[in-house]
C-alpha cells in the first residue's frame, strides 16, 4: 500500500472507541463514544433493583406453512410509548429517575433488551405442556435482541445526525452483528429500525434494534431457496447479480457511491421502497472496511433523507429500514449484506394497510410503479 492509500485508510478508520458494562440485572451493555478518550469512561453503576431478566418464550413450528412463530406471551407488559419523562432510554441525568442507561451522557449505547422476543435464558417446556401432534416439537426461543440507541436526545431523528454520530451508529450495527453471529446458537442476524408510531414504534427516542434468531426467518428462508435455484442454473450470486443488472440497466438507480449503489427493485410491494447493496460480495455489516463503512453512513443519511421528503407537506415519513444479513452457518455462501428500505406512507395522511390479498394470501398489489418511486428518489435528492 502506498502512503496515499495508507493515509486516506487512516482518515476512514472510526475514531471512536467502546466500553463494555454489565447491567443491574446481568444484561450487557456497550456504550460506543464517537471520540476515544484517555482514561475510564461511562463507570457510572446501574443501581436499580431489577428482577432476572425474563427467559425465552417458545417457537412453535406452524406445519401449515412451514415455518417457525414465535409465542412471546411476557411481552404483553412492555414499556408503551411512555411520556418524555419516563423515557427509558434518556441517560440518567437525576438519580432519583434512573433509565436503561446509567451514565449522565453517551453518544450511542447498545444493550440487551428488557422485554425480549428472543432471549439467552432458556427453561424447558411446562409439565403441563402438550406437545404437537405431529411436525418439529416446540423450541426454546433462545437468541438475543438488542436495542441501539442512536442518540441521547429524545428528538432527534436519525437523518439529520452528525455524520460523525452515523459513522459510530455503523460500527454499532457491525459490532453486535459480529458478537451474535459468534454465537453458535444463532443463525441469522438481523439489524434493524422501525421510525414512527405509524408502524408501532413504543418508543420514541431514536433507537434501532438488533434480533439475532435461532432459526433461519422466513423471508431469508425464501431468498435462500431462490439463491440456491439460481446459482443451480446461472453459477451465480442471485444478489450480486440482481445489482449487477440494476446498475446496467439504469432506470430504478437512485444514487451510486464507489462503494454502495441504491436501487428500487423491480417488484418493489411498498409504496416507497429502495434497496441499498455493496459493490463487493460481502456477508453482513461486520465484513464492510473502513471505506465501505464511512460511505455507508454517508449514503444512509442521504437515503432518509430522500425518503422523508418523498411525499411533499409531510414532515417525518414512518419507515421500516432493515439489514438482510447472510445466514452465520449453513448456506452464509448464498447470502449478501443488502438494506431494505420502505415506507407503509402512500400518500399524506394514508398508509397501506396489509388487508386481506396480503396479509391472507401474502399476494402483494402495489398502487404505484417501481420505476415511478425511482424517478421521485431521484427528483428529492440532496
Ligand atoms: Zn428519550
Amino acid at each position: 500500500m502506498d502512503a496515499v492509500a495508507r493515509a486516506a485508510g487512516e482518515a476512514q478508520r472510526w475514531p471512536g472507541q467502546v466500553t463494555e458494562q454489565t447491567m443491574a440485572d446481568g444484561r450487557p451493555m456497550f456504550y460506543f463514544d464517537d471520540v476515544a478518550t484517555d482514561g475510564p469512561v461511562h463507570q457510572a453503576p446501574d443501581t436499580r433493583p431489577l428482577p432476572e431478566p425474563p427467559h425465552a418464550g417458545e417457537q412453535r413450528f406452524d406445519v401449515l406453512t412451514g415455518e417457525w412463530v414465535t409465542i412471546a406471551g411476557h411481552r404483553m407488559n412492555r414499556t408503551f410509548l411512555p411520556s418524555a419523562a419516563d423515557c427509558p432510554l434518556d441517560p440518567t441525568t437525576d438519580p432519583a429517575r434512573p433509565t436503561e442507561v446509567p451514565d449522565s451522557g453517551y453518544d450511542v449505547v447498545a444493550f440487551a433488551n428488557r422485554f425480549p422476543s428472543f432471549a439467552p435464558l432458556t427453561v424447558g417446556p411446562a409439565a403441563d405442556a402438550t406437545p404437537p401432534p405431529f411436525g418439529p416439537a416446540d423450541l426454546p426461543a433462545y437468541g438475543h435482541c438488542d436495542v441501539v440507541v442512536f442518540s441521547s436526545d429524545h428528538d432527534a431523528a436519525v437523518a439529520d445526525l452528525p455524520a460523525a454520530r452515523m459513522r459510530t451508529i455503523v460500527e454499532a450495527w457491525a459490532h453486535r452483528t459480529a458478537a451474535h453471529s459468534a454465537d453458535p446458537r444463532i443463525a441469522e442476524v438481523f439489524v434493524f429500525e422501525n421510525s414512527g408510531q405509524e408502524i408501532g414504534v413504543t418508543l420514541s427516542h431514536p433507537h434501532g434494534q438488533v434480533y439475532a434468531y435461532p432459526v433461519v426467518p422466513p423471508r431469508s428462508q425464501q431468498l435462500v431457496e431462490q439463491a440456491r435455484r439460481h446459482r443451480a442454473v446461472t453459477g451465480g450470486n442471485l444478489l450480486a447479480d440482481v445489482l449487477a443488472a440494476e446498475r446496467a440497466e439504469g432506470t430504478r438507480v437512485v444514487l451510486q457511491g464507489e462503494h454502495f449503489t441504491a436501487y428500487v427493485p423491480r417488484a418493489a410491494r411498498w409504496p416507497v421502497e429502495v434497496h441499498l447493496a455493496p459493490h463487493r460480495d460481502v456477508p453482513d455489516l461486520a465484513a464492510l472496511d473502513d471505506a465501505e463503512r464511512a460511505e455507508l453512513a454517508t449514503v444512509y443519511q442521504e437515503l432518509l433523507r430522500r425518503v422523508n421528503r418523498f411525499h411533499p407537506g409531510v414532515d417525518r415519513v414512518p419507515y421500516i429500514s432493515g439489514w438482510h444479513q447472510a445466514p452465520t452457518g449453513e448456506d452464509r455462501e448464498l447470502g449478501r449484506l443488502h438494506l431494505q428500505l420502505f415506507s407503509l406512507l402512500r400518500a399524506p395522511g394514508k398508509l397501506k394497510y396489509l388487508a386481506g390479498s396480503e396479509s391472507g394470501m401474502g399476494a402483494w398489489i402495489n398502487d404505484t410503479t417501481p420505476e415511478r418511486i425511482a424517478d421521485r428518489l431521484r427528483e428529492v435528492a440532496s
